[in-house]
């Protein structure tokens, strides 16, 4: 089996199938205009279908469809009618819904199993402020939409932003419960360069817990397996559960089994790099199954990322860390 040089499989591959969004979430991709990657440079449906059957082939069991808004691209279902026939262990997305409620039937018919959806606030105004262009109610109806077509289970993905949301956390939690979602807090992370991001505006895992705590008991149940970016906790109560991603935190980049492939055709290695592996070259260029798999054997073969773990240790050192000394790809190229 194809190991990275900390002996870490690949099982997990996220697929950015545009860059382009229709939101500009301040924590994200704050700025109006970014360089966007020519049309013709994108992968299409086939070729992203091909890459995925070659990934499966060396071991993964699990895609992710994200973005960019993964929405945006045309005839989204179309790619997930071919990836559904793959054997995958998970088939999902993630979107941050505004366009969910008309799409829900044609990406169900096509084999979406489950959705993760974003939402960070339950208050209009202020869902307007951090999306800088969305609407909530948008997207709610979205969220239902996918709910009444059983496109289960639903996770909820809240970033929690020191003096923007952390407030809500437990409107969030009551929300979720009250719809059986299953919500996943992650800690505000350093991804790309544009957010400018301070460390004191990330709200720690174990501040969001004791908030929850303080109306809720909670058991840990663990992680989902070991690769999980969540620890999972469940009510004692017995009213679901919820998930805390510590990227920051408590990183975990041991168990990290994931890869990812940008919408121009990139292999990257780890959500904080700054390369990515020019995989569309070999495709458009004639090469054959097996070389691009020799391809990704080498870049993968010779892995040996673990940026949070180093981010964690710079922070816990003399010198502290400076999030903007490094340079990284951003967000809307790599998906999250
Ligand atoms: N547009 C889709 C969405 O928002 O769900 C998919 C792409 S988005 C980049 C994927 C996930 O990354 C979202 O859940 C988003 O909240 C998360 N994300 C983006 N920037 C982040 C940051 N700076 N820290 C933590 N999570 C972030
Ligand atoms: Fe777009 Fe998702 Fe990034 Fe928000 S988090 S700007 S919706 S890609
Ligand atoms: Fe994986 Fe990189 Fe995140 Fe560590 S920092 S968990 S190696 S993506």
């Amino acid at each position: 089996m194809l190991r990275d040089t900390y002996q870490r499989p690949v099982k997990d591959l996220r697929i950015s199938v545009t860059d382009r969004c229709n939101f500009r979430c301040t924590y994200c991709m704050p700025l109006d205009q970014y360089e966007w990657v020519d049309r013709h440079e994108i992968l299409s449906y086939e070729e992203i279908g091909r890459l995925a059957g070659i990934f499966v082939g060396l071991g993964v069991d699990k895609i992710r469809l994200t973005g960019g808004e993964p929405l945006v691209r045309k005839d989204l279902d179309r790619l997930i009618a071919r990836l559904a026939p793959l054997g995958l262990k998970d088939l999902c997305l993630t979107t941050n819904g505004a366009l969910l409620a008309e799409q829900v039937p044609a990406l169900k018919a096509a084999g979406l199993r489950r959705i993760n959806v974003s939402l960070d606030t339950l208050q209009p105004e202020r869902f307007r402020k951090i999306t800088q262009r969305g609407d909530l109610a948008k997207v709610l109806e979205g969220l239902f939409a996918a709910d009444s077509h059983g496109l289960r289970p639903i996770k909820l993905n809240a970033v929690i932003e020191r003096g923007v949301n952390d407030d809500e956390i437990l409107d969030l939690v009551e929300f979720s419960r009250k719809h059986g979602f299953a919500i996943r807090f992650i800690e505000y992370m350093d991804v790309g360069n544009s957010n400018n991001w301070q460390s004191e505006k990330m709200v720690p895992k174990q501040e969001i817990l004791a908030v929850i705590r303080g109306r809720y008991a909670l058991r840990e149940a663990g992680r989902e397996d070991s690769s999980a970016p969540a620890v999972e906790y469940e009510f004692a109560d017995g009213g679901g559960d919820l998930g805390v991603i510590a990227s920051v935190t408590e990183p975990f980049c041991s168990g990290c089994t994931r890869a990812r492939l940008t919408a121009d055709g990139k292999l990257v290695t780890c959500l904080f790099s700054h390369v990515g592996h020019n995989v569309k070259a070999l495709l458009r260029n004639g090469a054959s199954d097996e070389e691009i798999r020799e391809f990704i054997g080498s870049v993968w073969g010779s892995r040996n990322d673990r940026y949070s773990d180093e981010r964690l240790e710079a922070m816990q050192s003399a010198q502290g860390y400076q999030a903007k000394n490094r340079k990284k790809i951003e967000m809307i190229t790599l998906g999250g």
